[in-house]
């Protein structure tokens, strides 16, 4: 009797144990999930039999291998890489699980033999539900697992925290009304009652995870809104902005200079002899001396400045509430920058210069003014040798 409980026991522990690693881990390795069982199992066990010899009440020891069970938390812990909170849901989802299947199990014994006694059903009791265990553990590998990991993955750790007062609530109550003695369950008016209860639970489950996959998908709708509004401002090879969001960003710019008097300042920047690195060292390397130069443009700027890819290898920085000055400071820093830097592509070294126009907001005329302003001075700096600045 007692070698048939402790194998129970085990293989109670080691189905919880995999029903855990399917449902949340996301290592492969069975080794690991192995080890990990046998370790928990023989602490549970072992602290049970102690917990039987020196606690008499059959209650107490209830509640006591539940809180041992808690270990399985440490189990969770490790394969579960996500907040303290989910590691709860989790865990709480589990013993749920685990805890229906006893449930079940003890209302089929009942059926199948007649008997209204668990003591004489235990035998069948521990076969139904090491079938139900069975059944769980292929249920979650196939249908569960992946989807109940995307949810935990996607709802926040408040709303987690939340939520776990559900199956916290209501494993408590199954735990409280038909395991916490055998002499409870032995008075049990099963039948309707538990199958309401069991209802409810599932049901629970259903409505909690139905709520929280139509707040991912609408999450996960946002997400893509997102990315399409990124998609259409930024330019694919470079990451900068377009054109077409740096001139709405000009726009709005220009129309709060006129409400608060504050300039702002365009720089037009062109890489020097663009063409000859094309020529000589190949379009891809003239692709990633192109990102290369964004990155330091877009290092180089304040936080509130936008930096634009123009049209090939020329860019539009537009920096909010400064003047020239603040601008020919900001551009001299670049020019140096860009200047010193050597890109390496493929083995070969290629050393680059920009040349610039810069020019501040004016208080008349329209933003296409500005703009022809500084890209007349960077065709002046152009024809006066390239790798300069000229301020217009
Ligand atoms: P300048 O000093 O007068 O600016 O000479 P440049 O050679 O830089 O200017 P030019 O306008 O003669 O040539 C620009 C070259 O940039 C021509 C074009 O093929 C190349 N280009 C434009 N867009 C891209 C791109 O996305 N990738 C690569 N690799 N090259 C590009
Ligand atoms: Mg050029
Ligand atoms: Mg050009």
């Amino acid at each position: 009797m007692i070698f048939s409980s402790v194998l129970y026991l085990f293989f109670i522990g080691l189905f919880n144990t995999l029903t855990t690693h399917t449902l949340l881990s996301r290592k492969k390795s069975i080794v690991f999930c192995i080890n990990t069982f046998v370790l928990t199992t023989i602490f549970i066990y072992i602290i049970n039999i102690y917990a039987e010899k020196y606690i008499h009440n059959p209650v107490i020891i209830e509640y006591v291998l539940y809180l041992i069970s808690c270990l399985y938390l440490a189990y969770i812990h490790i394969v579960f890489k996500e907040s303290i909170s989910k590691k709860i849901f989790a865990m709480f989802s589990i013993w749920m699980f685990s805890t229906i299947c006893l449930v079940i199990s003890i209302k089929i014994a009942e059926l199948y033999s007649g008997i209204n006694d668990i003591r004489y059903n235990l035998k069948y009791i521990y076969i139904f539900r090491e079938c139900f265990q069975i059944l769980l553990l292929s249920t979650n590998y196939f249908f569960i697992s992946s989807p109940y990991k995307k949810v935990l993955s996607k709802v926040s750790n408040k709303t987690i925290g939340f939520m776990s007062l559900y199956p916290v609530f209501a494993f408590l109550l199954l735990i409280n009304n038909y395991t916490t003695s055998i002499d409870g369950l032995k008075s049990l008016n099963f039948t309707w009652n538990m199958l309401l209860l069991l209802v409810f639970i599932i049901l629970g489950y259903v409505f909690v995870f139905t709520g929280i996959s139509s707040a991912s998908r609408i999450i996960s709708m946002q997400y893509n809104i997102e990315k399409l509004e990124w998609i259409s401002r930024s330019d694919p090879l470079t990451g900068l902005y377009n054109r077409r969001y740096i001139m709405e960003k000009i726009e709005s710019e220009f129309i709060s200079t006129k409400k608060n008097a504050k300039k702002f300042s365009l720089i037009l920047a062109d890489i020097d002899f663009f063409k000859k690195i094309n020529d000589t060292f190949g379009h891809d390397c003239g692709d990633h001396v192109l990102k290369v130069v964004s990155k330091s443009l877009k290092d180089a700027v304040r936080e509130q400045d936008f930096v634009s890819r123009w049209g090939g290898e020329e860019f539009l920085i537009l920096l909010p509430e400064t003047e020239i000055e603040g601008a020919r400071i900001l551009v001299e820093r670049i020019k140096r920058i860009i200047e010193e830097q050597i890109i390496e592509y493929n083995g070969v070294q290629v050393s680059t210069t920009m040349t610039f126009g810069v020019t501040e907001s004016q208080d008349y005329g329209m933003i296409e003014d500005i703009i022809k302003k500084a890209d007349n001075a960077l065709y002046e700096g152009k024809s006066q040798g390239r790798s300069c600045i000229i301020l217009a």
